[in-house]
C-alpha cells in the first residue's frame, strides 16, 4: 500500500483520512490497473484524493520478521475464493504458521472441530474444549486458557453453545451474546463502454484505486439525514467467468441478444463498488436456531437481520456520489445500483459480518472487554470481528488483525503473570 499519515504527516498518493502511521506499509502498492488508472484521473478532477487499495497480496516477494517469505503477486485474476498458487498472500498460514511449526511446543491439530468450551461448576472458569477429530472421535483438551477465534459466526455459536454470557434476548433487550450484529451496505454502479478494454481478468483480490472521501465522518451530514458512509473502490479483483457477466440495465435476460450483451461487455465494463456502514439495531442478532442442526446434533446459528432506513438513505446519497464520478469517466451506458431492497443472503455480497460478541466497557451492553476477554469467563478470550459494536464502513480484517495484537499484548504482559479480569 501506500501510506498517506505517517505521524501526522499527509502523504501525497496515499490516504489523507486515516490515522497516523508509525511507518510506511512494509511493500509498494501493487500496479494500477487500467479501471484504476480512470476512476484516479476522473476523481482528481472532481478534487478527491484517489489511493491504492492496501491489499494482503504482495507487490513483492517479502521476508516478515518471522523469517517468512512470501512471494510477489502475479496477477493471475484467480485471487478471491481461492489459494494463491505464487504463495503471495499474506495471511497466517503464509506469515505466521511457517515459523511456528518451528517450535518444539507449538502443535498444530488439522480438522479438530471444536464442539464446546467446557466450564467449571460455577461457570466462570473454562477447563477445556471439546473437539472431534475427522474420524468423528470425541477428545476432550485440557486447558487454561482459550482463545476463540473461529469467525464471527463460529464464536458466537460456541459462546451459546457453551454457556458464556449471558444470550441476547430482543423482547426484552437484555443479554449481550448474539447482541450487535451487523452487516455490510455494499452497493455499486458499473461502467459501460464501446470502445475501451479492460482485460478485468489479469488482475490481484484487492487491486484497485480507492476514494476515502464518503466514509465515516470524512464528510459533512447536515441535512442528509443519515449517518455513516462508505468507501468508494474502481476495483480490479478478477472477472471471473459465467460468474461475471455484466450487461447494462435493459438488456433481454436470456436469448441472442443477452449472449451477444455478455460477450461484448464482459471485457468493456468496470465497476465501482462501496462497501457502506451498517449500524447495530436491537431487531438484528445472532441466536442458536430452534430447529436447525448440525451432524452432531447441535443448534446451527441463525442470523436475523435487515438493513434500515439509515442504510437506505445513505447507500442511495453515497452511490449517486460514485455515480459522478462514473460519469466523468466517460462511459456510453452506466448502471447505478444502491442498497435499498430487503436482505438476502443471495447473492454474495461480501463476508464482513460483525458482532455477536461485542466489545464494550459494560459487562451488561458487551460481551467482552476491550482485551477482547470474556465479562463472565475471564479465561476465554474472543477474538475478531465479532468484537465490532457496529459495522464500520471499511473491510473488517484489518482491525481484526489490531484488535489481536491488543488483545495478545495484554494477555502477554498482563494475563500470564496474573490471570484474571484485564478490565
Ligand atoms: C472471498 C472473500 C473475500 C474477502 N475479502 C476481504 C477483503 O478484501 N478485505 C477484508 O478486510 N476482508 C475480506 N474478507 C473477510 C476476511 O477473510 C475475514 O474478515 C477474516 O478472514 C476473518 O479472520 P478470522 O481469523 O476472524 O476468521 P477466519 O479467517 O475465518 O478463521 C477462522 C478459522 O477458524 C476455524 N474454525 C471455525 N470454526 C471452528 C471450530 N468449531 N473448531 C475449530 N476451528 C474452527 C476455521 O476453519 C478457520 O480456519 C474476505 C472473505 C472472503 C471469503
Ligand atoms: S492474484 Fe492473488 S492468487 Fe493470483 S498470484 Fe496474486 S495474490 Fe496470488
Amino acid at each position: 500500500g501506500k501510506a498517506g499519515n505517517i505521524k501526522g504527516k499527509i502523504i501525497p498518493g496515499g490516504n489523507p483520512y486515516e490515522g497516523p502511521r508509525s511507518r510506511d506499509y512494509p511493500n509498494p502498492a501493487l500496479k494500477t490497473a487500467y479501471a484504476g488508472a480512470l476512476f484516479k484521473e476522473a476523481a482528481e478532477k472532481l478534487g478527491y484524493k484517489p489511493f491504492p487499495t492496501p491489499s494482503a497480496a504482495n507487490s513483492q516477494p517479502y521476508t516478515n520478521e518471522y523469517g517468512a517469505t512470501i512471494n510477489g503477486c502475479v496477477y493471475c485474476g484467480y485471487c478471491q475464493f481461492f489459494g494463491c498458487e505464487m504463495g503471495a498472500k499474506a495471511s497466517p498460514q503464509t506469515a505466521v504458521l511457517p515459523n511456528l511449526m518451528k517450535q518444539s511446543r507449538f502443535e498444530l491439530r488439522t480438522r479438530a472441530n471444536v464442539v464446546k468450551v467446557n466450564l467449571d461448576s460455577a461457570k466462570k472458569r473454562a477447563v477445556s474444549v471439546t473437539y472431534i477429530d475427522s474420524r468423528g472421535r470425541e477428545f476432550e483438551q485440557p486447558a487454561d486458557l482459550v482463545l476463540l477465534t473461529s469467525y464471527v459466526f463460529n464464536n458466537v455459536r460456541l459462546m451459546l453453545l457453551s454457556g458464556i454470557g449471558k444470550p441476547y434476548d430482543p423482547a426484552a433487550n437484555s443479554g449481550v451474546v448474539g447482541r450487535n450484529y451487523a452487516y455490510q451496505t455494499p452497493s455499486g454502479v458499473t461502467l459501460f463502454f464501446e470502445d475501451k478494454v479492460f482485460n478485468q481478468f489479469m488482475a490481484a483480490g484487492g487491486l484497485g484505486m480507492t476514494i476515502d472521501e464518503f466514509n465515516g465522518d470524512n464528510f459533512d451530514h447536515a441535512g442528509l439525514g443519515f449517518i455513516g458512509g462508505g468507501f468508494f473502490q474502481a476495483a480490479t479483483s478478477g472477472s471471473r467467468p459465467i460468474e461475471v457477466r455484466p450487461v447494462p440495465r435493459g438488456t433481454p435476460r436470456w436469448g441472442a441478444e443477452w449472449k451477444h450483451a455478455v460477450a461484448k461487455y464482459f471485457n468493456r465494463s468496470f465497476p465501482i463498488t462501496i462497501q457502506g456502514a451498517c449500524q447495530s439495531y436491537r431487531s438484528n442478532y445472532l441466536d442458536l436456531d430452534p430447529a436447525y442442526r448440525d451432524a452432531y446434533g447441535l443448534p446451527l446459528l441463525r442470523m436475523t437481520f435487515d438493513r434500515h432506513e439509515n442504510e437506505h438513505k445513505m447507500s442511495v446519497w453515497i452511490t449517486n456520489k460514485a455515480a459522478e464520478i462514473g460519469k466523468a469517466i466517460g462511459p456510453s451506458k452506466m448502471t447505478v445500483s444502491p442498497r435499498t431492497e430487503k436482505y438476502t443472503i443471495v447473492p454474495y455480497q461480501s463476508t464482513h459480518n460483525t458482532g455477536g460478541a461485542a466489545m464494550g466497557a459494560e459487562p451488561a451492553t458487551s460481551a467482552v472487554n476491550k482485551y477482547l476477554q470474556s465479562w463472565d469467563v475471564p479465561n476465554v478470550f474472543v477474538v475478531g470481528a465479532s468484537a465490532f459494536p457496529q459495522n464500520g464502513g471499511y473491510n473488517p480484517t484489518g482491525t481484526v488483525g489490531a484488535l489481536t495484537f491488543h488483545a495478545l499484548q495484554a494477555i502477554k504482559t498482563r494475563y500470564v503473570k496474573r490471570p484474571g479480569p484485564l478490565a
